[in-house]
């Protein structure tokens, strides 16, 4: 009851020891040989002075040398910091000085721009080769905001001047004491930054409580996986939320083999589905249905994959349906956010789901939907509001940011979500959308995904992202839309008035390339407005 991250390791590997905790490129890791990786990296970092509640800094795409750093940071008692190997120098900078890590492990290939930061705190640099997986990683590499120069063979087989070789020092390395003490089940465990997807991303705190209760009540969602059976397949990156509590917390509580992807390519999953096939498939809404499409147009059975988790935005119907009909298995949509480690809401898994809804909140975990300009006032049953959440899972607060803390945390641990959310008679809870991107125009609230939907479901409009620009009335409603082809954008204006309030109808609709995502798949509509407003 008191758990702690690495004790799920030790566990598997008393229980599981054969068994591959890790397949990668074709190659496998047992639990037991990930137990003996882990404790060699433990006494790597505990030489270089890491010790309980210092920051360690993670900046690797997903690997197995992820899986090792991230358990030995923890098992020493100290504080994991994620971090997307694809930011740019400013970003990981300003994220190096809000932690102060002193060592830092990552990917050789960006170990040259993590030497160069501005971060005082920061002494040692440990370089991870995945030459191993060059095809796989050189795609990646090749979307560094770094000169291309530096995603050459070379730079991604060799360590970087300055840098010490993680393979190597850990190899070498004698086990850390199985006596040396641990973290508490309260201790900080990791600093998580969020999506970044309304601003600049915040450091949530989280303790081993609030993962240990994460990953009890995600396993309690799906009672269908059961211990030392599951294969779980790990294309959601392991520096986001979602994939921490899944890919490195939840597979190892079951003893699930964990197939890692350092990016989501349809080709290689496809491939590895083959040789063994995933039983269980976390992920986001754009694979489901790029990879039915692709399994369903090749022929590749994917018939094993008998539950996938939906979340980080709206799971569409029709990608649903199309999941469904190729595996035969169900995929449901859950709800969560990097300040409740994440995961508070979740459709059952079986015939009682909602789709459009994400669902009913977890066990342990109570709800309020509330009024967002005064969070002391509950909304009447059935009306929109702000959605508040508290349970074991939901942070303590935002890393040396007292003031945003305050502003998200009420008395009584409740979290504001930020989302506006609908509940219905049963308790099913729907996300309308954000509270920061909902858009006044003259007097009147809009909520973009609603004109999106409206755009999506027009004949030749692939995707749509609905934003507010400056105009006389406040805020002007326009619309910025992917084409699979030509269309008039007039006509098309015309022709969603009757789906649409007239002051919800957008006063411009502007065809675009592409729209802008984050790492894990949101649009983000403030870029989309900060294109718009170039424009
Ligand atoms: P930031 O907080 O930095 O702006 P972010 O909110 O995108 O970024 P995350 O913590 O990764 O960072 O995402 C949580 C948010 O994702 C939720 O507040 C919600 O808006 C959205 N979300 C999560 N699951 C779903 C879902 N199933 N449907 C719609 N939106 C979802
Ligand atoms: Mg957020």
């Amino acid at each position: 009851p008191r758990e702690t991250v690495p004790d799920l390791l030790t566990a598997a590997a008393q229980r599981f020891p054969d068994r591959p905790a890790l397949e990668f490129v074709g190659a496998t890791t047992s639990y037991a040989e990930l137990r003996d990786a882990v404790a060699r990296a433990a006494t790597v970092l505990r030489d270089l002075g890491v010790r309980p509640g210092d920051r360690v800094a993670l900046v690797l795409p997903n690997c197995p040398q992820h899986v090792v750093a991230f358990n030995a940071v923890l098992r020493l008692g100290a504080i994991v910091v994620e971090h997307n190997p694809l930011y740019t120098p400013e970003e990981l900078g300003s994220q190096f000085r809000d932690h102060g890590a002193a060592v830092a492990i990552v990917w050789n290939v960006v170990a040259p721009v993590v030497q160069g930061l501005d971060a005082p705190e920061l002494r040692e640099v440990l370089a991870v080769d995945l030459s191993r997986a060059l095809p796989l990683v050189k795609r990646l590499a090749l979307r560094l905001p770094v000169p291309k120069a530096r995603a050459t063979r070379a730079a991604m087989t060799k360590p970087a001047p300055g840098t010490t070789s993680w393979d190597a020092v850990v190899a070498g390395a004698t086990p850390l004491e199985e006596a040396h003490p641990g973290p508490a089940h309260e201790d900080v465990a990791l600093l998580q930054y969020t999506g970044g997807t309304t601003g600049s991303p915040k450091a949530a705190v989280l303790t081993h409580r609030n993962l240990i209760a994460n990953v009890t009540q995600s396993l309690a969602w799906v009672p269908q996986l059961r211990a030392g059976e599951e294969v779980f397949y790990g294309v959601l990156p392991l520096f986001h939320a979602y994939g921490v509590l899944l890919c490195l917390a939840a597979a190892v509580r079951l003893g699930a083999v964990l197939v890692l992807f350092p990016r989501f390519d349809v080709d290689q999953v496809l491939a590895a589905a083959k040789k063994r096939p995933p039983t269980f498939f976390p992920g986001v809404p754009p694979m489901y249905q790029r990879l039915a499409a692709a399994a369903e147009e090749r022929g590749v059975d994917l018939s094993g994959a008998r539950v996938a988790i939906s979340g980080a935005m709206p799971l569409p119907l029709e990608t649903a349906q199309l999941w469904e009909r190729v595996t035969g298995g169900l995929v449901v949509e859950g709800y969560g956010m990097t300040e409740a480690s994440p995961i508070v809401i979740g459709n059952p898994v079986g015939p009682t789901r909602r789709t459009g809804t994400v669902g009913l909140p977890f066990p342990s975990t109570r709800m309020r939907v509330v009024d967002p300009e005064d969070p002391t006032v509950d909304r009447a049953p059935g009306e929109r509001g702000e959605l508040l959440v508290q349970g074991p899972q939901v942070f303590s607060g935002y890393w040396n940011r007292p003031e945003e803390t305050a502003a998200v945390l009420l008395p009584g641990g409740w979290l504001r979500t930020g989302d506006v959310v609908e509940v219905d008679d049963d308790g099913f809870v729907r996300i309308v959308d954000r509270i920061k991107e909902l858009i006044i125009t003259g007097g009147f609230n809009v909520y973009p995904s609603e004109v999106e939907d409206v755009l999506k479901a027009v004949d030749g409009i692939t995707d749509a992202a609905v934003v507010g620009l400056p105009g006389k009335n406040g805020e002007d409603v326009v619309a910025a839309v992917v084409l699979e082809r030509e269309l008039d954008l007039d006509a098309v204006r015309e022709s969603i008035r009757g789906s649409l309030a007239a002051y919800k109808v957008p006063r411009r609709i502007v065809a675009v390339d592409d729209l802008p995502r984050s790492q894990i798949g949101k649009v983000l509509r403030r870029e989309v407005r900060d294109q718009l407003l170039a424009d």
